[in-house]
Protein backbone atom coordinates (compact mmCIF):
# COMPACT_ATOMS: atom_id res chain seq x y z
CA UNK A 1 0.00 0.00 0.00
CA UNK A 2 1.30 3.58 -0.65
CA UNK A 3 2.13 6.01 2.11
CA UNK A 4 -0.94 7.44 3.66
CA UNK A 5 -1.63 10.98 2.60
CA UNK A 6 -3.99 12.77 5.15
CA UNK A 7 -6.68 15.48 4.29
CA UNK A 8 -4.54 18.23 6.92
CA UNK A 9 -2.89 16.56 9.81
CA UNK A 10 -0.43 18.04 12.95
CA UNK A 11 2.39 19.63 11.48
CA UNK A 12 4.75 20.48 14.41
CA UNK A 13 7.67 23.01 13.66
CA UNK A 14 11.23 21.30 12.22
CA UNK A 15 12.88 23.55 14.66
CA UNK A 16 11.23 22.06 18.07
CA UNK A 17 9.45 25.30 19.19
CA UNK A 18 6.97 23.51 20.88
CA UNK A 19 9.02 21.19 22.78
CA UNK A 20 10.67 24.22 24.03
CA UNK A 21 7.87 25.81 25.72
CA UNK A 22 6.51 22.46 26.55
CA UNK A 23 10.10 21.87 28.79
CA UNK A 24 9.62 25.14 30.40
CA UNK A 25 6.16 24.48 31.58
CA UNK A 26 7.52 21.03 33.09
CA UNK A 27 10.72 22.68 34.17
CA UNK A 28 8.82 24.92 36.54
CA UNK A 29 6.57 22.48 37.41
CA UNK A 30 3.43 24.71 35.82
CA UNK A 31 2.06 22.44 34.06
CA UNK A 32 -1.82 23.62 35.06
CA UNK A 33 -4.09 25.48 35.69
CA UNK A 34 -2.90 28.54 33.94
CA UNK A 35 0.95 30.08 33.21
CA UNK A 36 3.40 32.23 31.62
CA UNK A 37 2.21 29.86 28.20
CA UNK A 38 -1.48 30.56 28.33
CA UNK A 39 -0.81 34.57 29.30
CA UNK A 40 2.11 34.76 26.28
CA UNK A 41 -0.28 32.53 23.54
CA UNK A 42 -2.82 34.92 24.40
CA UNK A 43 -0.63 38.14 24.20
CA UNK A 44 0.58 36.56 20.69
CA UNK A 45 -2.05 35.32 19.34
CA UNK A 46 -3.48 38.64 19.46
CA UNK A 47 -1.03 40.29 18.27
CA UNK A 48 -0.61 38.45 15.04
CA UNK A 49 -4.09 39.04 14.30
CA UNK A 50 -4.04 42.66 15.68
CA UNK A 51 -6.78 42.46 18.07
CA UNK A 52 -7.00 44.13 21.62
CA UNK A 53 -7.28 41.04 23.95
CA UNK A 54 -7.99 37.08 23.76
CA UNK A 55 -9.15 34.21 25.79
CA UNK A 56 -7.26 31.00 25.34
CA UNK A 57 -10.22 28.19 25.53
CA UNK A 58 -10.09 24.35 25.57
CA UNK A 59 -11.56 24.60 22.07
CA UNK A 60 -13.24 26.42 19.16
CA UNK A 61 -16.57 25.18 20.11
CA UNK A 62 -16.43 26.54 23.61
CA UNK A 63 -15.32 29.91 22.49
CA UNK A 64 -18.39 30.02 20.15
CA UNK A 65 -20.11 29.25 23.20
CA UNK A 66 -18.67 32.03 25.62
CA UNK A 67 -19.22 34.91 22.69
CA UNK A 68 -22.62 33.53 22.20
CA UNK A 69 -22.86 34.23 26.38
CA UNK A 70 -20.96 37.25 26.32
CA UNK A 71 -23.14 38.87 23.53
CA UNK A 72 -25.73 37.97 26.07
CA UNK A 73 -27.72 35.52 23.43
CA UNK A 74 -30.03 33.84 26.16
CA UNK A 75 -32.89 31.37 25.39
CA UNK A 76 -35.11 31.76 22.84
CA UNK A 77 -33.16 34.50 21.62
CA UNK A 78 -32.54 34.29 17.18
CA UNK A 79 -28.86 33.69 16.02
CA UNK A 80 -28.10 34.14 12.38
CA UNK A 81 -25.90 31.49 11.20
CA UNK A 82 -24.30 30.25 8.51
CA UNK A 83 -25.73 26.98 6.66
CA UNK A 84 -22.78 25.97 5.39
CA UNK A 85 -20.69 25.25 8.18
CA UNK A 86 -19.13 22.24 10.38
CA UNK A 87 -21.78 21.42 13.37
CA UNK A 88 -19.39 22.82 16.04
CA UNK A 89 -20.82 26.97 14.50
CA UNK A 90 -24.36 25.79 15.19
CA UNK A 91 -24.23 23.88 18.48
CA UNK A 92 -23.21 26.26 21.00
CA UNK A 93 -26.76 28.05 20.10
CA UNK A 94 -28.23 25.51 21.18
CA UNK A 95 -26.51 25.32 24.55
CA UNK A 96 -27.64 28.47 25.25
CA UNK A 97 -31.05 27.35 24.85
CA UNK A 98 -31.58 29.98 21.54
CA UNK A 99 -32.82 29.54 18.01
CA UNK A 100 -30.41 29.26 14.90
CA UNK A 101 -31.85 30.45 11.57
CA UNK A 102 -29.60 29.48 8.83
CA UNK A 103 -28.36 31.59 6.24
CA UNK A 104 -27.59 30.25 2.81
CA UNK A 105 -24.43 30.74 0.67
CA UNK A 106 -24.04 32.65 -2.30
CA UNK A 107 -20.77 31.42 -4.88
CA UNK A 108 -18.90 34.63 -5.04
CA UNK A 109 -17.52 33.44 -1.31
CA UNK A 110 -18.88 30.42 -0.63
CA UNK A 111 -20.01 31.86 2.47
CA UNK A 112 -22.83 33.95 3.96
CA UNK A 113 -25.24 35.28 1.42
CA UNK A 114 -25.44 38.76 2.01
CA UNK A 115 -28.55 38.82 0.00
CA UNK A 116 -30.00 36.32 2.27
CA UNK A 117 -29.17 38.03 5.81
CA UNK A 118 -31.09 40.96 4.20
CA UNK A 119 -33.88 39.06 4.25
CA UNK A 120 -33.55 37.46 7.55
CA UNK A 121 -33.06 40.98 9.15
CA UNK A 122 -36.32 41.92 7.37
CA UNK A 123 -37.84 38.65 8.56
CA UNK A 124 -36.70 38.70 11.97
CA UNK A 125 -35.57 41.91 13.17
CA UNK A 126 -34.83 41.32 16.71
CA UNK A 127 -32.32 38.77 16.03
CA UNK A 128 -30.15 39.27 18.66
CA UNK A 129 -26.30 37.62 17.05
CA UNK A 130 -25.16 37.62 13.75
CA UNK A 131 -22.55 34.08 13.70
CA UNK A 132 -20.32 34.06 10.63
CA UNK A 133 -17.98 31.88 9.29
CA UNK A 134 -14.65 32.24 6.93
CA UNK A 135 -15.06 28.57 5.46
CA UNK A 136 -11.84 26.73 4.33
CA UNK A 137 -9.77 30.05 4.71
CA UNK A 138 -12.48 31.87 2.39
CA UNK A 139 -13.36 34.95 4.30
CA UNK A 140 -16.96 36.34 4.22
CA UNK A 141 -17.56 39.48 2.19
CA UNK A 142 -17.34 41.52 5.62
CA UNK A 143 -18.04 45.17 4.43
CA UNK A 144 -21.32 44.37 3.95
CA UNK A 145 -21.96 41.88 6.62
CA UNK A 146 -20.52 44.79 9.45
CA UNK A 147 -22.99 47.66 7.27
CA UNK A 148 -26.12 45.41 7.67
CA UNK A 149 -25.52 44.65 11.14
CA UNK A 150 -24.35 48.04 12.23
CA UNK A 151 -27.92 48.82 10.51
CA UNK A 152 -29.74 46.57 12.44
CA UNK A 153 -27.65 47.18 15.67
CA UNK A 154 -26.96 43.43 15.81
CA UNK A 155 -23.84 41.82 17.66
CA UNK A 156 -21.65 40.06 14.98
CA UNK A 157 -19.27 37.31 16.20
CA UNK A 158 -16.94 35.33 13.38
CA UNK A 159 -16.04 31.63 13.14
CA UNK A 160 -12.63 32.22 12.05
CA UNK A 161 -11.52 28.59 13.31
CA UNK A 162 -10.48 27.89 9.70
CA UNK A 163 -9.34 31.30 8.52
CA UNK A 164 -6.18 32.01 11.07
CA UNK A 165 -3.82 33.39 8.63
CA UNK A 166 -6.60 34.74 5.90
CA UNK A 167 -7.64 38.29 5.38
CA UNK A 168 -10.01 39.78 4.72
CA UNK A 169 -8.89 43.90 2.93
CA UNK A 170 -5.58 43.23 4.74
CA UNK A 171 -7.54 42.91 7.95
CA UNK A 172 -7.46 39.56 9.93
CA UNK A 173 -10.38 37.60 9.36
CA UNK A 174 -12.40 37.31 12.82
CA UNK A 175 -11.06 40.92 13.96
CA UNK A 176 -14.23 42.54 12.57
CA UNK A 177 -16.77 41.68 14.76
CA UNK A 178 -17.57 42.18 18.42
CA UNK A 179 -15.92 38.60 18.96
CA UNK A 180 -13.82 36.15 16.59
CA UNK A 181 -12.84 32.53 17.27
CA UNK A 182 -10.08 30.55 16.28
CA UNK A 183 -9.30 26.35 16.54
CA UNK A 184 -6.24 24.67 17.39
CA UNK A 185 -8.04 21.06 16.87
CA UNK A 186 -5.77 18.51 15.28
CA UNK A 187 -6.61 19.40 11.87
CA UNK A 188 -6.69 23.07 11.64
CA UNK A 189 -3.71 24.79 9.90
CA UNK A 190 -1.74 25.34 13.35
CA UNK A 191 -3.12 22.84 16.09
CA UNK A 192 -2.23 22.60 20.31
CA UNK A 193 -3.35 19.26 19.87
CA UNK A 194 -6.50 20.64 21.13
CA UNK A 195 -8.39 24.45 22.04
CA UNK A 196 -9.44 27.60 20.72
CA UNK A 197 -9.18 31.32 21.49
CA UNK A 198 -11.71 34.04 21.83
CA UNK A 199 -10.22 37.76 21.00
CA UNK A 200 -12.25 40.88 21.07
CA UNK A 201 -11.50 44.38 21.26
CA UNK A 202 -13.27 44.62 24.59
CA UNK A 203 -11.02 43.97 27.29
CA UNK A 204 -14.03 43.69 29.95
CA UNK A 205 -15.83 40.92 28.04
CA UNK A 206 -12.84 39.20 27.85
CA UNK A 207 -12.19 39.27 31.56
CA UNK A 208 -15.53 38.23 32.15
CA UNK A 209 -15.05 35.13 29.99
CA UNK A 210 -11.60 33.94 31.75
CA UNK A 211 -13.98 34.55 34.97
CA UNK A 212 -17.02 32.17 33.22
CA UNK A 213 -14.51 29.61 32.02
CA UNK A 214 -12.49 29.15 35.27
CA UNK A 215 -16.09 27.67 37.00
CA UNK A 216 -17.35 31.42 37.30
CA UNK A 217 -15.34 31.87 40.94
CA UNK A 218 -16.21 34.96 42.60
CA UNK A 219 -12.99 37.11 44.71
CA UNK A 220 -13.86 35.50 47.97
CA UNK A 221 -11.79 33.46 50.08
CA UNK A 222 -14.50 30.77 50.30
CA UNK A 223 -15.57 28.97 47.31
CA UNK A 224 -18.48 31.62 46.55
CA UNK A 225 -20.37 31.43 42.97
CA UNK A 226 -23.11 33.73 41.99
CA UNK A 227 -23.03 32.60 38.68
CA UNK A 228 -22.84 29.30 36.43
CA UNK A 229 -19.36 28.76 35.54
CA UNK A 230 -17.42 26.48 32.92
CA UNK A 231 -14.68 24.40 33.05
CA UNK A 232 -13.27 25.86 29.56
CA UNK A 233 -9.77 27.18 29.70
CA UNK A 234 -6.63 26.19 28.29
CA UNK A 235 -3.90 24.27 30.10
CA UNK A 236 -0.41 25.45 30.45
CA UNK A 237 1.37 22.65 28.72
CA UNK A 238 -1.19 22.83 25.32
CA UNK A 239 -0.52 26.87 25.32
CA UNK A 240 3.18 25.94 25.39
CA UNK A 241 2.32 24.02 21.93
CA UNK A 242 0.52 27.04 20.71
CA UNK A 243 2.88 29.01 20.64
CA UNK A 244 5.53 27.24 18.96
CA UNK A 245 2.88 26.63 16.35
CA UNK A 246 2.03 30.40 15.85
CA UNK A 247 5.87 30.62 15.37
CA UNK A 248 5.50 28.59 12.16
CA UNK A 249 1.92 30.26 10.94
CA UNK A 250 3.07 31.97 8.26
CA UNK A 251 4.97 28.87 6.69
CA UNK A 252 1.86 27.00 7.11
CA UNK A 253 0.01 29.75 5.02
CA UNK A 254 2.44 29.94 2.84
CA UNK A 255 2.50 25.76 2.05
CA UNK A 256 -1.58 25.60 1.82
CA UNK A 257 -1.39 28.47 -1.10
CA UNK A 258 1.26 26.42 -2.93
CA UNK A 259 -1.10 23.50 -2.54
CA UNK A 260 -3.57 25.34 -3.65
CA UNK A 261 -1.93 26.94 -6.81
CA UNK A 262 -0.48 23.52 -7.36
CA UNK A 263 -3.76 22.10 -7.75
CA UNK A 264 -5.07 24.70 -9.88
CA UNK A 265 -2.28 24.71 -12.33
CA UNK A 266 -2.71 20.93 -12.78
CA UNK A 267 -6.39 20.39 -12.31
CA UNK A 268 -8.66 23.43 -13.45
CA UNK A 269 -8.33 22.40 -17.19
CA UNK A 270 -10.24 19.48 -16.49
CA UNK A 271 -13.62 19.88 -18.09
CA UNK A 272 -16.42 21.13 -15.33
CA UNK A 273 -13.66 21.52 -12.89
CA UNK A 274 -13.36 24.81 -10.54
CA UNK A 275 -11.29 25.61 -8.15
CA UNK A 276 -13.03 26.67 -4.84
CA UNK A 277 -13.55 31.02 -5.50
CA UNK A 278 -10.34 33.09 -3.91
CA UNK A 279 -11.70 36.81 -4.11
CA UNK A 280 -9.28 39.60 -4.99
CA UNK A 281 -10.10 41.85 -1.93
CA UNK A 282 -9.24 38.76 0.38
CA UNK A 283 -5.35 36.67 0.84
CA UNK A 284 -6.62 33.00 1.53
CA UNK A 285 -4.84 30.35 4.04
CA UNK A 286 -6.02 27.73 1.76
CA UNK A 287 -6.55 25.49 5.10
CA UNK A 288 -8.21 22.92 2.93
CA UNK A 289 -7.71 23.06 -1.27
CA UNK A 290 -11.96 22.22 -2.45
CA UNK A 291 -12.71 22.17 -5.56
CA UNK A 292 -16.59 21.70 -7.23
CA UNK A 293 -17.85 19.84 -10.52
CA UNK A 294 -20.27 19.88 -13.05
CA UNK A 295 -19.14 17.35 -15.36
CA UNK A 296 -19.42 13.65 -15.97
CA UNK A 297 -17.05 13.29 -13.03
CA UNK A 298 -19.16 13.46 -9.05
CA UNK A 299 -17.11 14.34 -6.08
CA UNK A 300 -17.99 10.64 -5.16
CA UNK A 301 -15.65 9.25 -8.06
CA UNK A 302 -12.72 11.40 -6.86
CA UNK A 303 -13.68 10.51 -3.22
CA UNK A 304 -13.47 6.58 -4.29
CA UNK A 305 -10.36 6.62 -6.45
CA UNK A 306 -8.14 8.51 -3.79
CA UNK A 307 -9.55 6.54 -0.85
CA UNK A 308 -8.34 3.71 -2.83
CA UNK A 309 -4.93 4.79 -3.42
CA UNK A 310 -4.74 5.26 0.28
CA UNK A 311 -5.46 9.16 0.35
CA UNK A 312 -7.50 11.14 2.29
CA UNK A 313 -10.71 13.36 0.81
CA UNK A 314 -14.17 14.93 2.07
CA UNK A 315 -17.16 16.25 1.29
CA UNK A 316 -17.64 19.43 1.30
CA UNK A 317 -19.76 20.67 4.97
CA UNK A 318 -23.53 19.13 4.98
CA UNK A 319 -25.64 21.91 5.17
CA UNK A 320 -26.88 22.67 9.18
CA UNK A 321 -30.49 22.89 7.54
CA UNK A 322 -30.42 19.33 6.41
CA UNK A 323 -29.22 17.71 9.42
CA UNK A 324 -31.76 15.98 11.57
CA UNK A 325 -31.26 17.61 14.13
CA UNK A 326 -31.16 20.97 12.95
CA UNK A 327 -34.55 20.47 10.92
CA UNK A 328 -36.83 22.40 12.66
CA UNK A 329 -34.96 25.50 12.36
CA UNK A 330 -35.69 28.01 9.54
CA UNK A 331 -33.58 28.25 6.41
CA UNK A 332 -32.99 31.48 4.58
CA UNK A 333 -32.26 30.82 0.81
CA UNK A 334 -29.89 32.79 -1.63
CA UNK A 335 -33.16 32.84 -3.72
CA UNK A 336 -35.67 34.71 -3.39
CA UNK A 337 -38.47 33.05 -4.79
CA UNK A 338 -37.14 29.52 -2.63
CA UNK A 339 -39.12 29.98 0.25
CA UNK A 340 -39.19 26.66 2.65
CA UNK A 341 -41.53 25.46 4.98
CA UNK A 342 -39.19 24.36 7.13
CA UNK A 343 -38.57 20.72 4.85
CA UNK A 344 -35.48 19.78 4.61
CA UNK A 345 -34.66 18.35 1.04
CA UNK A 346 -34.15 15.01 0.85
CA UNK A 347 -30.63 12.99 1.34
CA UNK A 348 -29.88 9.64 -0.30
CA UNK A 349 -28.52 7.81 2.95
CA UNK A 350 -26.57 5.17 1.84
CA UNK A 351 -22.58 5.44 2.38
CA UNK A 352 -21.55 6.60 -0.67
CA UNK A 353 -23.77 8.76 -2.02
CA UNK A 354 -23.75 12.26 -0.67
CA UNK A 355 -26.30 13.59 -3.25
CA UNK A 356 -28.94 15.96 -2.37
CA UNK A 357 -32.60 16.54 -4.45
CA UNK A 358 -35.69 18.43 -3.91
CA UNK A 359 -38.82 16.02 -4.46
CA UNK A 360 -40.68 18.09 -5.75
CA UNK A 361 -37.70 18.92 -8.77
CA UNK A 362 -37.38 22.75 -7.13
CA UNK A 363 -33.74 24.50 -7.95
CA UNK A 364 -31.51 23.56 -5.40
CA UNK A 365 -30.33 26.75 -2.69
CA UNK A 366 -26.29 27.72 -3.19
CA UNK A 367 -25.08 25.58 -0.11
CA UNK A 368 -26.53 22.61 -1.40
CA UNK A 369 -25.47 22.99 -4.69
CA UNK A 370 -22.29 23.55 -3.69
CA UNK A 371 -22.17 20.64 -0.81
CA UNK A 372 -23.56 18.29 -4.01
CA UNK A 373 -20.87 19.19 -6.09
CA UNK A 374 -17.98 19.66 -3.59
CA UNK A 375 -15.19 18.23 -2.73
CA UNK A 376 -11.66 19.49 -0.01
CA UNK A 377 -8.69 17.77 -1.66
CA UNK A 378 -6.05 16.87 0.51
CA UNK A 379 -4.19 19.97 1.71
CA UNK A 380 -1.74 18.52 3.93
CA UNK A 381 1.27 20.50 4.72
CA UNK A 382 3.68 18.00 4.86
CA UNK A 383 2.80 17.10 1.40
CA UNK A 384 5.63 16.75 -1.58
CA UNK A 385 5.63 17.51 -5.34
CA UNK A 386 5.46 13.87 -5.65
CA UNK A 387 2.40 13.85 -3.30
CA UNK A 388 0.54 16.22 -4.96
CA UNK A 389 1.60 14.36 -8.28
CA UNK A 390 0.41 11.51 -6.85
CA UNK A 391 -2.93 12.64 -6.11
CA UNK A 392 -3.57 14.84 -9.31
CA UNK A 393 -2.41 11.48 -11.82
CA UNK A 394 -5.53 10.00 -9.89
CA UNK A 395 -7.95 12.81 -10.36
CA UNK A 396 -6.83 13.30 -13.89
CA UNK A 397 -7.00 9.64 -14.71
CA UNK A 398 -10.89 9.66 -14.34
CA UNK A 399 -11.00 12.42 -17.14
CA UNK A 400 -9.88 9.73 -19.85
C1 LIG B 1 -13.11 23.20 13.80
C2 LIG B 1 -14.23 24.13 13.72
C3 LIG B 1 -14.90 24.55 14.87
C4 LIG B 1 -14.68 23.96 16.23
O1 LIG B 1 -13.43 24.06 16.74
P1 LIG B 1 -12.96 22.98 17.85
O2 LIG B 1 -11.68 23.57 18.34
O3 LIG B 1 -12.78 21.69 17.15
O4 LIG B 1 -14.00 22.92 18.89
C5 LIG B 1 -15.90 25.50 14.74
N1 LIG B 1 -16.24 25.98 13.55
C6 LIG B 1 -15.64 25.59 12.42
C7 LIG B 1 -16.08 26.20 11.14
C8 LIG B 1 -14.64 24.63 12.45
O5 LIG B 1 -14.08 24.21 11.33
Amino acid sequence: MSEKIWLSSPHMSDEGYEMEYIKEAFDTNWIAPLGTNVNMFEKELAAKVGVGHAAALSSGTAAIHMALKAAGVEEGDIVFCPTLTFSATANPIMYQKAVPVFIDSDYETWNMSTEALERAFEKYPKVKAVLVVHLYGLSADMDKIVELCKKYNVILIEDAAESLGSYYKGKHTGTFGDYGIFSFNGNKIITTSGGGMLVSYNEERIAKVRFWSTQARDQARHYQHSEVGFNYRMSNVVAGIGRGQLKVLDKRVEKKNYIYEFYKRELEQLEGLEMMPINEWSTSNCWLSCITLSGHVKPIDIMLALEKENIECRPVWKPMHMQPIFKDYDFVSHYEDDVREFVPASTDETINSIAVKHEDGKQLSVSEDIFNRGICLPSDTKMTDEDLNRVCKIIKGLWV
